[in-house]
């Protein structure tokens, strides 16, 4: 380890390849856990440069598998970085690492979707949300079935202050399909433009940084990958409860190429659709007529807003849904039919 000044900087000592660690600790990846891995550190350093300054950070990384950004992370200069991983295979070489980096590498065998972060960092690390974001970062590679999920849950988890973001704007690095990662970057207007970008972008601050082929992945993935940067916002542009907010963006992109009235109409039981519909946008003046992709974040803002009122007038209007009124009014309908069938 050398020291320069009073900046000491940490480097992992001459260790075996992450090849060689697949190998020696037979870590062949199962196709059925979607498993992927970086071999190349020059990239696993790219994909951590990327993430920010860690000089002194907390790191939490989902997913570290065999370790290639794991050590990239390590060699960052960061003060601890505690990984979670469900696959217990790779704990035994996930601690060869540890043993090389003492006191900074904290291992949990374990499920991101169920990992209380919250109580991982000390207090102190806390700052206020209005405050630069805290030194603490989230990082990983995690199987595209899962990082979709867990970004729903963390973009929640951002709009409660709770979860990894009990210690302030925690950043986010990770990867997604690079599909999804340009969804969640896309502006309006464009052909990416979904609830997924609405949802990240009312609330973070989201970047695409960096996309990595997929041949760079062993075993190759069919798709290329994006790796995505969110910072959390100090004020959410839309201040509403997530469940509000998520409730009006899915209808709205319920019929992705029809006018946006069509899919914001199944916010409303049928008997007030058209009028309740029309209510609704003029008084959000938003134009019926743009589709759902031309809609802006302030659209969806106004859109909240105005829902959030009518809600507060008609409190069932919460708890409607349509696909429950079509299921009700489908066997309504049968009823009637064997009814009048028996009586022919
Ligand atoms: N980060 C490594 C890399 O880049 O080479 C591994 C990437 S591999 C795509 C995803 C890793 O996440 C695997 O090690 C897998 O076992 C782990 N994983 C999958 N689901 C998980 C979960 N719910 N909680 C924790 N780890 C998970």
């Amino acid at each position: 380890m050398a020291a320069s000044g009073t900046l000491s900087t940490f480097r992992l000592p001459p260790l075996p390849t992450i090849r060689e660690i697949i190998k020696l600790f037979r870590l062949q990846a199962v196709k059925q856990l979607s498993q992927n891995f970086l071999l190349d550190l020059r990239l696993t350093d790219k994909i951590v440069r990327k993430a920010g300054d860690l000089t002194n950070a907390y790191v939490y990384e989902v997913g570290p598998g065999p370790g290639g950004i794991t050590r990239s992370i390590l060699n960052a200069n960061v003060t601890e970085l505690l990984v979670v991983e469900k696959d217990s295979r790779f704990i035994p070489g996930l601690q060869m690492l540890s043993d090389a980096a003492p006191g900074k590498l904290r291992i949990v065998h374990g499920d991101v979707l169920t990992y209380k972060i919250e109580r991982a960092f000390p207090e102190s690390l806390k700052r206020r949300w209005e405050d630069d974001p805290p030194n603490v970062h989230i990082i990983g590679n995690l199987p595209f079935s899962v990082s979709t999920p867990l970004i729903i849950k963390w973009l929640e988890n951002v709009s409660c202050k709770d979860g990894p973001f009990v210690y302030g704007r925690t950043q986010m690095t990770l990867t997604f399909q690079k599909e999804v990662a340009e969804r969640l970057t896309a502006s309006t207007g464009s052909k990416q433009r979904s609830r997924l970008s609405v949802m990240a972008q009312y609330l973070c601050n989201v970047q695409h940084i960096l996309t990595i082929p997929g041949r760079a992945f062993v075993p190759k993935p069919e798709v290329d990958v994006g790796v995505v940067h969110f910072t959390p916002l100090m004020r959410p542009r839309i201040e509403q409860p997530f469940k509000l907010v998520e409730r009006v963006v899915q209808n709205a992109f319920q019929f992705r190429r029809k006018y946006c009235y069509r899919g914001l109409g199944m916010l409303f039981p049928e008997v007030q659709r058209v009028e309740s519909t029309e209510k609704l946008l003029e008084l959000a003046d938003v134009d019926p007529t743009l589709r759902p992709s031309q809609l802006s974040v302030s659209h969806f803002k106004s859109l909240c807003d105005v829902y959030r009122k009518m809600c507060d007038e008609d409190p069932h209007l919460f708890t409607y849904n349509f696909r429950e009124e079509l299921k009700q009014n489908k066997s309504k309908n049968q009823e009637r039919e064997n009814k009048e069938r028996s009586r022919r």
